[in-house]
C-alpha cells in the first residue's frame, strides 16, 4: 500500500466500534477501563472542589464549581454503575466532555491556569483516537485548536504579553493537537494489520469475521462465496512453493478486481478465499460463476488452476419474517456447498440458498 492510501483508507474507516468493545470485554479489559474512566471524573471533581472559593477559582464559584463537581461525580458514576456506552453515547460524553473543559477554564480569573485546562482534551481525545473514527478525533482536534488559540488570545488580550500567549498557544498546540492523530494512525495500521493477510494483502479470516455481521445486518439480501483451489498441493510439488505463492497472489488480485467495490473478499485459510456481497439469489450465483471463471482464466506467464466454489445466501425479500442467518452459518453453509462442488470435479459452482422455502415456515 503506498502511503496516500493508508491515509485515505485510515480516514475513510468508520471503526467497528462493538467490535473494538467486544474484543476488549472478551480479554477481560472493559472492568478495569470502566474503573479508570470513572476515575478520571473523580480526580477533575477533586480538582474543582481545590479551586472553588480560592483566588485562582472561578469567579462565580456557586455556578462553575457545582458545574464542574458535579459533572465529574456524574460522569464517575455512569462509568462505574451503567454498562459501557454506546457508540453514539460514548461520542456524546465525550463532546459534552471537550466543550465543559474549555468553557470552565474560560471561567477561571488566572489565565495562564485556565489555558492549562486545554491539557485536558489530550484525555478525551485519546479515549477518542482509540474507540472512534478518525472523522471523530478530527472534529475533536480541530475544537482542541480552536480551544488553544482563545486561550492563548486570552492571555495576550489580559496584559499577559504576547510573547508569552504565544509561546504558551505553540506549547499546547505540540502537546494537545499535533499527537493524537499520528497515534491514531499508528494504532489504526496495527490493528488492520492483525485483520490481514500479509501474503495477498486481503482480509484475513479474523477480518472477515468482523466485516461479515455489518454486511449481514445491513443489507436485505447477501451471499458467502467459498473458493478452495483444486489440487493446489500438486502446484507446489510440481513448481515450487514460490510459484504457488505466486498463483495465491494473482487469484487473490482476480477475486478482488472482479468482485467490485461493494463486496468483501477475504484469505480464509492456505489456498482458501471468501467474498462476501450483497447480493440476491439470481445475481448471487451469476455472481459465483463469474468469479470462478476469472479464477480459472488461463494466466499468461503462470501455472493455470480452477477453484471448488461455494455459495450460500439469503434473502429477505423473499421470507420477510425468517430470522438472518448468522455469519457462521453463512461460512459453514458456504464451505458446505463448496466440498459438494469439489466431489462433482471441481471448477464449478454449487449454491445453498438458506431462505426457507414457503412450505417451511413459521
Ligand atoms: P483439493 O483439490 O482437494 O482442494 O486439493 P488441494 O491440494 O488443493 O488441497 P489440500 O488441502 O490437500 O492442500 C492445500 C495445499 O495448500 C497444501 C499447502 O501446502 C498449500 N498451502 C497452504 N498455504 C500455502 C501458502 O501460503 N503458500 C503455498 N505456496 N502453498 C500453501
Ligand atoms: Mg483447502
Ligand atoms: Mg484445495
Amino acid at each position: 500500500m503506498n502511503d496516500g492510501k493508508t491515509l485515505l483508507a485510515w480516514w475513510n474507516d468508520p471503526v467497528d466500534y462493538s467490535w473494538l468493545v467486544g474484543t476488549l470485554a472478551a480479554r477481560g479489559a472493559l472492568g478495569p477501563l470502566k474503573i479508570l474512566n470513572g476515575l478520571a471524573g473523580v480526580v477533575i471533581a477533586i480538582m474543582g472542589a481545590v479551586i472553588a472559593g480560592s483566588s485562582i477559582g472561578p469567579v462565580h464559584p456557586e455556578i462553575t464549581s457545582t458545574i464542574g463537581i458535579g459533572s465529574g461525580i456524574l460522569w464517575a458514576l455512569r462509568w462505574w454503575f451503567l454498562p459501557w456506552p454506546s457508540r453514539v453515547e460514548s461520542l456524546v460524553l465525550i463532546g459534552m466532555a471537550d466543550v465543559l473543559f474549555t468553557v470552565a477554564f474560560l471561567q477561571v480569573p488566572d489565565r495562564l491556569f485556565g489555558a492549562m485546562g486545554a491539557v485536558l482534551l489530550v484525555v478525551t481525545g485519546s479515549y477518542l483516537g482509540f474507540f472512534h473514527s478518525a472523522r471523530a478525533l478530527a472534529v475533536h482536534t480541530a475544537w482542541s485548536l480552536l480551544s488553544v488559540v482563545v486561550f492563548s488570545v486570552r492571555i495576550a488580550t489580559g496584559g499577559e504579553g504576547v510573547r508569552l500567549a504565544l509561546a504558551v498557544g505553540l506549547l499546547l498546540v505540540a502537546a494537545v493537537v499535533s499527537v493524537l492523530p499520528a497515534l491514531q494512525i499508528l494504532y489504526w495500521l496495527m490493528r488492520t494489520e492483525s485483520l490481514s493477510d500479509p501474503l495477498t494483502e486481503l482480509l484475513n479470516r479474523r477480518g472477515l469475521e468482523i466485516r461479515l455481521p455489518r454486511l449481514v445486518d445491513g443489507h436485505p439480501a447477501f451471499c458467502v462465496i467459498a473458493f478452495d483451489i483444486d489440487r493446489f498441493k500438486e502446484v507446489n510439488d510440481t513448481f515450487g512453493h514460490r510459484v504457488g505463492d505466486t498463483v495465491l497472489r494473482s487469484t487473490a488480485q482476480r477475486l478482488q478486481d472482479a468482485a467490485g467495490a461493494a463486496a468483501v473478499v477475504a484469505r480464509t485459510g492456505g489456498e482458501e478465499f471468501v467474498v462476501a456481497a450483497p447480493l440476491a439469489a439470481t445475481a448471487a450465483r451469476a455472481e459465483a460463476e463469474r468469479l470462478c471463471r476469472a479464477v480459472a482464466e488461463p494466466r499468461a506467464s503462470e501455472v493455470e488452476v480452477t477453484a471448488s466454489v461455494g455459495v450460500a445466501m439469503f434473502d429477505t425479500a423473499a421470507c420477510a419474517d425468517c430470522p438472518r442467518p448468522t455469519p457462521e452459518r453463512l461460512l459453514h453453509a458456504a464451505d458446505a456447498a463448496m466440498y459438494r462442488a469439489k466431489q462433482g470435479g471441481g471448477n464449478h459452482v454449487v449454491v445453498d440458498d438458506l431462505t426457507p422455502p414457503p412450505g417451511h415456515r413459521h
